[in-house]
């Protein structure tokens, strides 16, 4: 295999190759991997990166990857979930052909193996409450102490199982223990509960369960059944690994024998990830859905403007290490720019309008120029925007009393407008308190397309011509958490992650259809909001701004 292709998912993704390519020297001839969500929300930039990893090695290794719902817990699944879900991964790029599975429906297989284990003598019913159990179970220095129910008889386990099962006891009542170890040095093998009583429906199988298997006991089961080869999890499942070989093991009926591999999860600088904080987020209303541009959910990201492309080449380049760190988010907003930057048309628009006043040009003309769409893709074309005595600049673009190095407008200096003329600065109108109402300024006829042979001027401004500007409004965002190390889980809302201005655009920019993507000149890229434009009046949001500190 070409060294660029181990290198996928950078450098540090080596120990998962060595893993695979191990074993494929072995028994195993393809590999086979899964993509496990549990569907109780939808999927973030995190998962992402999981889904990158998974489907990228089964394809880079001739194998396949399983969509497999991991819906064990009926409390907070929904259906709405397993939508979104396949939307996503879909956007992503990634197809997972016939291979969707649901956990659910191994319901049966499940307690099956349950029964075997009750019949191994390696499972029991224990009557402990959670307190109890939690109680019992020692700590990383004291060995836990065993249940009182630890050895009750086979006959006597598999009847209050399946009296378990029939719905004769609320929930908490009881529930079935794996026989392994209470002095175990990994907490995760004391008698670890594999099923727990919970009368709620499930999104799935209805009222047909009121026992559901634990995490611990599903997982390895449902890998098992699935045939998976490599079953590739985060950090946190490290001290679960023995108990996943163990159930596995002590079932033994698999022909293949998943082997469980850990990589660190991705965190993003100054994003909160959890399922949970986004879900609240959602449901008390301080975000516009799932979808909220602001999110790091992939439909957040998808409707803030971002690319399936630009997010799988983040995937790789940040890599798949085995100890945790921050990734820089401005590595994510590179993978962007460089995707957006080829073919990607740019128009001017302006955010913070000041009027200027070209007093040389004459009262009710108006002409119209011709403007290349991207300054190196001729493929793009030319598009003509109008142009006459009155425009609009960026605010920013004028100082009074400028810095030596300022190249924009001030008082008696020139300036070229993109694509029309340059312009000279004669005055200024203001309010009472100094603020700018009006800029007056004289154009050069002889500077016609911003070219002229006989003087240069350094600053290039974009405008949009006044009469026929459209009033559009465009989101501007900031992160949506600031750190505060004095609230709960050291971030709290920025109050200024949102900030909705009305530009000033050219005209063409009115008939833009959700999801089409602009750069406005010096501004960023831009993309057509899929939830609030309306045909002639699109909002747009910025997907990012042009300029960053960030070198990868
Ligand atoms: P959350 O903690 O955000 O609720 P989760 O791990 O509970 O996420 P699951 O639906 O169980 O969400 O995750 C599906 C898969 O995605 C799992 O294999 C999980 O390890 C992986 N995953 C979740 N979060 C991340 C992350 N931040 N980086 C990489 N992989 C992740
Ligand atoms: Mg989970």
């Amino acid at each position: 295999m070409a060294n660029e292709e181990v290198n996928k998912f950078g450098e540090t993704a080596g120990f998962i190759h060595n893993y695979i390519k191990e074993d494929l020297k072995g028994e195993l001839n393809k590999i086979h991997t899964r993509f496990p969500p549990e569907p109780n929300g939808y999927l973030h930039i995190g998962h992402a990166k999981s889904i990158c990893l998974n489907f990228g090695l089964a394809k880079l290794y001739g194998g396949k990857c399983n969509l497999r719902f991991d819906d064990t817990n009926p409390a907070k699944e929904d259906i709405e979930f397993v939508n979104s879900i396949q939307e996503d991964i879909k956007w992503l790029g990634f197809d997972w052909e016939d291979r969707i599975y649901y956990a659910s429906s191994y319901f049966h297989k499940m307690y099956e193996y349950a029964v075997k284990l009750i019949k191994k003598g390696k499972a029991f019913v224990c009557d402990m409450t959670a307190a109890e159990m939690k109680e019992a179970r020692g700590d990383l220095v004291t060995p836990g102490k065993e249940s009182p129910w630890r050895n009750r008889t086979e006959e006597e386990n598999l009847d209050l199982f399946e009296r378990m099962k029939n719905g004769e006891f609320p929930d908490g009542a009881k529930t079935l223990r794996a026989k392994i170890d209470m002095a175990s040095p990994n907490m995760n093998m004391r008698d670890p509960v594999i099923y727990r009583i919970s009368h709620m429906s499930h999104h799935a199988s209805g009222d047909e369960w009121c026992i559901y298997p634990m995490y611990d006991f599903a997982h390895p089961v449902e890998d098992a059944i699935e045939g998976i080869t490599h079953s590739i999890c985060t950090l946190e499942f490290e001290d679960h690994r023995p108990l996943y070989d163990w159930v596995i093991r002590e079932i033994g009926e698999f022909s293949v024998i998943p082997r469980q591999i850990e990589f660190a999860k991705l965190n993003l600088t100054d994003t909160i990830m959890g399922k949970r904080y986004l879900r609240n987020l959602v449901e008390t209303g301080q975000v516009d859905g799932w979808d909220d541009p602001r999110l790091c959910t992939v439909c957040g990201i998808r409707r803030r403007g971002y690319t399936p492309s630009s997010i799988r080449t983040f995937c790789e380049t940040i890599g798949v290490a085995k100890s945790n760190s921050v990734v820089d988010i401005q590595q994510l907003e590179y993978c962007i720019r460089e995707d957006l930057k080829g073919d990607t048309p740019v128009v001017m628009a302006v955010l913070d309008p000041v009027k200027v006043i070209i007093t040389n040009y004459p009262e009710g003309r108006s002409e119209m120029l011709s403007v290349t769409n991207h300054p190196d893709n001729e493929a793009l074309g030319e598009r003509q925007i109008p142009f006459g005595r009155e425009i609009y600049i960026e605010r920013e673009d004028f100082m009074e009393d400028p810095p030596k190095k300022y190249f924009r407008l001030s008082p008696d200096k020139e300036v070229r407008l993109k694509g029309a003329y340059f312009i000279k600065c004669t005055g200024v109108k203001k309010d009472a308190r100094g603020n700018i109402l009006e800029i007056y300024a004289t154009y050069d006829p002889e500077t016609k397309g911003g070219n002229c042979t006989t003087r240069k001027v350094k600053g290039t401004i974009h405008w949009v011509y006044a009469p026929t500007a459209e009033d559009l409004d465009v989101n501007l965002y900031e992160n949506l958490v600031i750190r505060d190390e004095t609230s709960e889980n050291g971030y709290r809302l920025n109050p200024d992650s949102l900030k909705t201005v009305t530009a000033k655009a050219e005209p063409c920019l009115k008939d833009a259809k959700p999801m089409d993507r602009f750069q406005f000149m010096r501004l960023g890229y831009f993309i057509a909001d899929s939830k609030h434009s309306k045909p002639g009046k699109p909002v747009f949001n910025r997907i990012v701004s042009l300029k960053s500190s960030f070198k990868p």
